[in-house]
Order: C-alpha cells, then structure tokens, then sequence
C-alpha cells in the first residue's frame, strides 16, 4: 500500500518513547511527507526492531536518534546510537540468524539473535538494503528503500 515514511518512523518512535524511556530518542526529518509503496506492517516491524537494539544492547542514558531523508534515488532512514558498538570482527555476522556478539550478556536480555535476520530480510523483500558502520561510542543502520517507489 502506499504511506508516508515519515508518519512511519514517527509512530515508531511514540512507541519507542512510551516504551523505552531511559533512552533519550531524537528524531529528524523533513517537513515533506516520503510517500512510497511499502507495507506499513513490515517496515514498522524494521523500525520497531531497529530500535529495540539501539536500546537493549545499550546502558540506560544512552542517545538514539532516528532519522528520514530523501537521498541519490532512495529514502534513507537511519537508526543511532551512542553506545558501545559493535566489534568489527562480528559487524558481517549480526545479520545472520541466531548470532549474538556476546552469548553471556545477550542470554540475560532474553534476545534470540534473530531480530536483524528479519530486518534485513524485510527490507530486501522491498527492495531495499541495510547496513551498519559501528564504533565505540556510534552505531548506525541505515535502511534505504528505492525512490522508485516514490508516489508523487
Ligand atoms: P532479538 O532481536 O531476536 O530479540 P537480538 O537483539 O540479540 O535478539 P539481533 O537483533 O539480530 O538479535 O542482533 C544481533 C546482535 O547484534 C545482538 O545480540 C547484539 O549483540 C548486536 N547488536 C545489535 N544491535 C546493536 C546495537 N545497537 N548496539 C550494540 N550491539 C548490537
Ligand atoms: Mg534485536
């Protein structure tokens, strides 16, 4: 169906904010709507997981933001965070299923490993792309979705 992406990622993070208040959520977009052909259950389903991360794999305090932007022929959007990051070594396995950076802690937080495996198999279902630049200190996703899709 079609719907904005920007009301999407607003929705997201409402929800984000009621749920997950020890972690301060900024949010960044345009003041156009990004009208696209996508399924508004599936891309909440990338946004909602997205964020669970930036706050479950993190300590309380910690900044995330999210953002929307139109960009070279897609809509971007992006999901950080200022936590501890992701190792390098592990930033290719995060998308497969069941892999966890750290199989001790994760198993406290209830995680499976699966959340990213969905996200990416979501977003190439609108085919799209996702991925990941990590230090210590700022993770980023950025999911972009074909402008293609765009509705004028
Ligand atoms: P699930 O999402 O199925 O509940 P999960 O969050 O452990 O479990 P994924 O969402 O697939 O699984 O993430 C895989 C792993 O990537 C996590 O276990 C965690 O180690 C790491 N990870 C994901 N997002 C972040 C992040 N924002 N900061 C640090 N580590 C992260
Ligand atoms: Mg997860």
């Amino acid at each position: 169906e079609e719907a904005d992406l920007v009301e999407l990622v607003q929705q997201a993070a409402d929800a984000f904010r009621a749920g997950r208040p020890d972690h301060p959520l900024t949010v960044t977009t345009g003041s156009r709507p990004v009208r696209l052909r996508l399924d508004v259950l599936r891309v909440r389903q990338v946004l909602d997981n997205l964020l669970a991360n930036a706050a479950v794999h993190t300590p309380a305090g910690t900044k995330v933001s999210v953002s929307v932007a139109v960009s070279s022929g897609t809509a971007e959007v992006r999901v950080s965070d200022s936590g501890p990051g992701i190792p390098a070594a592990d930033q290719a396995q995060v998308f497969d299923r069941f892999y966890r950076v750290d199989k001790a802690r994760s198993r406290d937080r209830g995680g499976s490993g699966l959340g990213l495996a969905v996200v990416r198999s979501l977003v190439r279902a609108h085919g799209g792309t996702v991925e990941l630049t990590s230090e210590p200190g700022e993770t980023t996703f950025t999911v972009r979705l074909p402008l293609g899709r765009l509705i004028a």
